[in-house]
């Protein structure tokens, strides 16, 4: 892949995908869409209404039995063919990621583009197997699919974020209506693309772009959607619950974190800093999984702040295209203002900042944050409570592991953390206290099999796996 290779030039997308072919929407209003690194416009989408919500969903509708009739086996073939159209375009996936959202390109390429097709593989395989079926008494107990899924996606991983719902709830012999992020959309039409070259039923994916409060709160209101299934913020998922809950739909929500990465007194301090780090900073710390806390042992603190600095240093903010950039911008003017704010009110609240901040130099256009590392942050402080969603990184002291534990689940969220310790055993001890969704224990990388989601308000549901396929299912007792 040439990643130095130019953005491409600007991107227009007249139409929706509904019922197997590109259609024209019913009003022809655009959306703009910004490269964040510069603030120009790059691209314009169609704004859906209503009126296409109703389209699209009738159209899923109509193709719901025969795709949940189908054989597993044949609904395994067709991804395996969207997975070829999806890989073809792999090249493209990484830029237009990279030029709508500005994340470094290598890392588009590697994260971005790369976990989503893997995510995909695993569907194809999982898609094959018929869903399990038990005997309990005189119960069959038997797996159904839920029928038509309302999917509304957010703008931090584009195509990931899309094809962690698409094709577990296509595995399962669901249809799905799409509704992406309208800060990030141009990456969901590649998708739509390869679904039209795969050759897909017609109806059983269907795309419509559009704003959150027109075209997102009307499928998730809508009477013929059998489930929500929503990733974004915590405030936004409270508001689909309720749409949701008028008429009893069923809903899936993966939601915000506030993550804590527990460094014990006796962790390889180096690495756990370096990985810390990394991880906070990924996608410009723009990603629901965040190890935005750093809890460090008192006896080992100021030696992990002079690491965190130096890590922190590494991630110059820079032009996504340049293949040296290691942190890109943030995705727009507001996000960049939001974080700015949240950095101003934690060193009002006495946060010690041990680097970053206002004054750090930045490029000099584009929706730029400085990597920013908050030291003697308080555990209750809005800092240590809100998720900030940019490059920013709360150290926080503790001085023994049952206190680690404590300020680690102080949290209304509970998405994802870490730990480190010399002990392994002592670690998953820790591990096992966590009030969250997930843990990595000494580095444990990410497992696209494994089951995704939160506790507490961080969500409802999991993603992801054969636990994700499941749910999109119903589950049905026959007696006999
Ligand atoms: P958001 O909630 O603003 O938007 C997400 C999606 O919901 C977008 O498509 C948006 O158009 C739509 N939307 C907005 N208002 C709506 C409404 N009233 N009705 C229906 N749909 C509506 O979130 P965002 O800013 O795009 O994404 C950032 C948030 O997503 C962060 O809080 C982050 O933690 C969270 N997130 C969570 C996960 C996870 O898996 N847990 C993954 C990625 C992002």
């Amino acid at each position: 892949m040439d990643l130095a290779a130019a953005p491409p030039a600007l991107l227009v997308r007249r139409h929706l995908y509904l019922g197997g072919a590109w259609a024209d929407p019913s009003e022809n209003e655009p959306i703009d869409v910004e490269n964040p690194a510069t603030g120009e416009t790059v691209g314009q989408v169609p704004a859906g209404t209503p009126a296409d919500v109703d389209r699209a969903v009738a159209a899923a509708r109509a193709a719901f039995p025969g795709w949940a009739a189908t054989a597993p086996a044949e609904r395994a073939a067709h991804l395996d063919r969207l997975l070829a159209a999806l890989t073809a375009r792999a090249e493209d996936i990484a830029r237009t990621v990279a030029l709508e959202l500005g994340t470094p390109l290598k890392l588009a390429a590697r994260v971005q583009t790369g976990l989503p097709l893997t995510v995909l593989r695993d569907c194809v395989e999982l898609a094959a197997r018929p869903p399990a079926e038990e005997t309990i008494g005189n119960s069959l107990v038997v797996r159904e699919p839920v029928g038509v899924v309302g999917a509304i996606t957010p703008w931090n991983y584009p195509l990931h974020q899309v094809v962690a719902k698409l094709a577990p709830a296509l595995a399962a012999g669901c249809t799905v209506v799409l509704k992406p992020s309208e800060l990030t959309p141009l990456t969901a039409y590649l998708l739509f693309d390869a679904v039209a070259e795969a050759g897909l039923p017609a109806g059983v994916v269907n795309l419509v772009p559009g704003t959150g409060p027109v075209v997102g709160e009307a499928l998730a209101a809508h009477p013929d959607v059998d489930m929500v299934s929503f990733t974004g913020s915590t405030a936004t998922g409270r508001r689909i619950a309720h749409l949701a809950a008028d008429r009893i739909a069923r809903v899936a929500l993966e939601l915000g974190g506030k993550s804590a990465n527990l460094i014990l007194a006796d962790a390889d301090l180096a690495t756990a800093v370096k990985v810390g780090v990394g991880n906070a900073l990924l996608n410009s710390g723009q990603t629901c999984t965040a190890w935005t806390r750093m809890l460090v042992h008192r006896d080992r603190y100021d030696e992990a702040l002079d690491l965190v600095a130096r890590a922190a240093a590494a991630y110059r903010p820079g032009d996504p295209f340049d293949p040296d950039t290691r942190l890109g911008p943030l995705v727009s003017a507001a996000q960049a203002e939001r974080v700015r704010g949240h950095v101003d009110r934690a060193l009002a609240d006495g946060a010690r900042l041990v680097c970053g901040g206002p004054d750090a130099p930045l490029p000099p256009r584009g929706h730029f944050v400085a990597p920013t590392v908050l030291a003697d942050v308080h555990p209750d402080s809005a800092l240590a409570q809100e998720e900030v969603f940019g490059p920013v990184l709360a150290v926080i002291p503790f001085a023994d592991d049952d206190e680690a534990v404590a300020i680690a689940n102080n949290s209304r969220y509970g998405l994802a953390g870490a730990v480190w310790s010399a002990d392994a055993d002592r670690a998953l001890a820790v591990a096992r206290r966590l009030r969250t969704g997930q843990v990595d224990v000494n580095g444990g990388g990410f497992n696209p099999r494994a089951p995704f989601g939160g506790y507490k308000q961080s969500g409802l549901g999991r993603e992801l796996g054969p636990y994700g396929i499941d749910e999109f299912r119903e589950i049905k007792a026959i007696q006999r």
